[in-house]
């Protein structure tokens, strides 16, 4: 039962096959770049998930053959005995609390990189992947069958691995789906054509496996109902393929778009709002009576009861949700809404798991540090000097989320003092950028838990320099202090000011004298020159659009925004900068700027000139670490620093290292972070002897 009655739907059971699910709140697969490479921090993730009350917690994409290798992804993979042994550590854990385990089967098709088995990828036609443009094989009748037989060992090794929820996965256009799509599809055997023949392979595949494990295990599918204009089916096709298959489903997993426009599935909050999905997956109800299983970046229970009682979903499923925050069904269950760590919506988990390799995540710096540093979201430990009084100089990201750790963690006095009149540093302003207001939950989530702690005082508009500090008489110091974007127009690729470049010139600006200050760019040509190739440079530009302003966006890097692609939303940007209007110009560089106009120079030595009135820098960031350096050159100890003020970084990475500090104040030497477990294979004959 939930604290508040509204919400005891979503605690209700639900029959899924063979298997109870204690809830409905549903951890849907997600990448976290750790496969079965780090299982140890595969196990702990999903771990803290399934103690934070989801009721069922499932893994990345695994795939059952070895022609669907994913690197240089890590996906998991169910390949052999060492496979089963490196997953069974998940469900071991993942069961102590009381969650079911599911495992998300797949095979890559025409996607599949094999860089390191070097086999050709399979793939229904000889078409290639959109995603990586790698042209496969075709698939010959042997390969279908040895791919459904694979398949179905790899199912049963997974139920002897102990997973409850085995999945025949088709979505994101994966090989299943290929099958299903007359764009990868065009085979002219009985595999191709008709629905139904595009639909054989993916309900052969459901009946050898539900044959195989279906008494023992719940069978799920996971398909795009739309494809939503990329390769698959669209809405009509989609249903049908439900009803189709329904006998041998036992849990729908339902979403949209495909692998290239994975985009519109996990959509960042700078285009896509909550629930937006349901516009397609609302639909499949009318095609099955079963459960089913759909996304939408939900983190308001009302809107998670209301879906529930609508009838058109039976489980609330997340990923980025409960990376965010994995204890969501429990604070609801106990009323505390406003603990929610809500997911922004940045999508910077899925650049970290995907391309960089090792999970994080904006808001929960936790996330994919449970098994290597321990840190566990919600419990902290109190701290061996918290008789000691800290004081915290600078109330950004790094400076909340650090007094956010002391605090908890149970410091005599943490003082969190911030210049400006109110706390927050860079996240005060950038969700006011054009798409970004979600990114405000940064700054109100950490003031909001910040006040609930009685020993965390925060005091604004007050600038600290050295003597202040010293007068202020704290034992620890930790200098939060932030960067500053380059008023020179200082840069990764000259790595020197550009000629003309002076921020205190009216017709040159920074994002903070635009955003701070309140300088407007004289004239109505503005250009903004980006060398991050991040949010900034678009969102610069997108601001001065707005205000009507004719604007072109001048980039060092190969394309807009290349950053964006990491997180999902680069193709979508590009497209909607020029829908705006916005002149975009890749591979650039200016090398002097005047009043009226700039010189610059291609990538490839052409020299061309711009008219404009006015210029924009967002080159790069410059750390304000004059104050650290002062008080440190006079020999105080116990003094610290962190956030941008150390090297200007991502917001997820300033935060984190907030939390480092705060996690490791009572450490030797709290400035070096400690040593973290890590993963590797062992010289021993038998690596696993001791765990197993
Ligand atoms: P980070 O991302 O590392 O947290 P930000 O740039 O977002 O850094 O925030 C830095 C904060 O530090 C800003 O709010 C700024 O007003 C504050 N600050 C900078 N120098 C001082 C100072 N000398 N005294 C008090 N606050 C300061
Ligand atoms: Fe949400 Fe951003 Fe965290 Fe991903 S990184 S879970 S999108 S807050």
């Amino acid at each position: 039962m939930a604290a508040d009655p509204r919400f005891d739907i979503l605690f209700e059971p639900v029959q899924i096959g063979p298997k109870t699910l204690r809830n409905r709140f549903y951890q849907v697969p997600h990448c976290t770049g750790f496969g079965v490479e780090k299982p140890w921090s595969q196990a702990a993730h999903r771990a803290v998930k399934a103690e934070g009350g989801w009721g069922a917690v499932c893994t990345e994409y695994c795939t059952v053959s070895s022609d669907a290798d994913e690197t240089p992804y890590i996906s998991a993979r169910m390949w052999d005995d060492h496979d089963q042994r490196h997953l069974a550590f998940l469900t071991e854990a993942v069961h102590a609390h009381g969650a079911l385990a599911g495992i998300e089967l797949s095979h890559s098709g025409a996607h599949g990189e094999n860089c390191e088995t070097r086999q050709p990828p399979p793939a229904p036609s000889q078409i290639a992947s959109d995603f990586s443009n790698i042209t496969p094989k075709r698939m010959e009748k042997l390969d279908i069958d040895r791919i459904i037989s694979d398949w179905v060992q790899a199912a049963i090794r997974s139920r002897d691995a102990g997973f409850d929820i085995v999945y025949v996965y088709g979505g994101h256009s994966y090989l299943l789906g290929q099958m299903l799509s007359p764009f990868y599809n065009r085979r002219t055997d009985e595999y191709g054509g008709s629905l139904e023949n595009r639909a054989r392979m993916w309900i052969e595949t459901l009946a050898a496996v539900r044959d195989a494990v279906g008494s023992d295990c719940a069978i799920a599918c996971r398909m795009a109902v739309s494809a939503a204009g990329g390769p698959g089916v669209e809405l009509d096709e989609g249903l049908e393929f439900v009803r189709m298959a329904d006998h041998l489903v036992d849990l729908w997993d339902v979403h949209i778009g495909s692998i290239l426009e994975w985009s519109k599935d996990s959509g960042a909050s700078r285009f896509f709002a909550e629930g937006w999905q349901l516009e397609w997956t609302g639909h499949v109800r009318e095609a099955t009576a079963r459960p089913i299983v759909g996304v939408g970046r939900l983190t308001t229970p009302e809107r998670m009861a209301e879906i529930v009682e609508s009838g058109v979903w039976d489980l609330i499923g997340a990923a980025r949700p409960n990376i965010a925050d994995p204890f969501i069904p429990r604070k609801i269950r106990e009323g505390r809404f406003a603990d929610i760590r809500a997911c922004i919506g940045c999508n910077m988990c899925i650049s970290k798991g995907d391309v960089r390799r090792h999970i994080g995540c904006t808001q929960n710096a936790t996330a994919g540090e449970e098994h290597r540093r321990g840190w566990h979201p919600e419990r902290f430990d109190r701290a061996a000097n918290a008789d000691r009084e800290v004081l915290i100089v600078g109330a950004g990201p790094a400076g909340m989320e650090c007094a956010l750790v002391l605090g908890r963690r149970g410091m005599r006095r943490v003082r969190l003092v911030d210049a400006a009149g109110e706390p927050g540093g860079l996240t005060r302003w950038v969700p006011r950028l054009p798409g970004l207001a979600e990114w405000d939950r940064l700054r109100t989530w950490r003031l909001g838990q910040l006040a609930q702690l009685p020993n965390v005082e925060i005091e604004t508009g007050v600038r600290m320099d050295a003597a202040a500090v010293r007068a202020a008489g704290a034992d620890l110091v930790v200098i939060a202090t932030g960067a500053a974007w380059a008023g020179d127009g200082r840069n990764g690729i000259t790595r020197a000011a550009i000629p003309g470049a002076d921020a205190s010139l009216p017709h040159v600006l920074t994002p903070e004298q635009i955003m701070l200050g309140g300088k407007r760019p004289p004239g109505s040509r503005a250009i903004v020159l980006d060398c991050e190739g991040y949010f900034m440079g678009a969102g610069m530009a997108e601001l001065l659009r707005g205000h009507g302003h004719q604007v072109e966006l001048v980039t060092s890097c190969e394309k807009i925004a290349p950053l964006c692609d990491e997180t999902l939303e680069g193709p979508i940007l590009r497209r909607h900068l020029h829908d705006l209007g916005i002149g975009m110009r890749a591979e650039a560089w200016l090398t002097r700027i005047g009043g009226g106009g700039a010189d610059g120079e291609t990538e490839l030595g052409d020299a061309f000139s711009i008219e404009a009135d006015a210029f924009v820098l967002v080159t790069q960031r410059v750390s304000d670490e004059a104050l650290y350096l002062e008080l440190v050159d006079a020999g105080i100890a116990g003094v610290y620093r962190i956030g941008d003020c150390v090297a200007p970084r991502l917001i997820a990475d300033a935060i984190w290292d907030g939390h480092r500090l705060g996690r490791e104040i009572d450490s030797p030497d709290p400035a070096r972070p400690l040593p973290y477990l890590r993963e590797r294979p062992g010289l021993e004959a038998d690596p696993l002897a001791a765990v197993r």
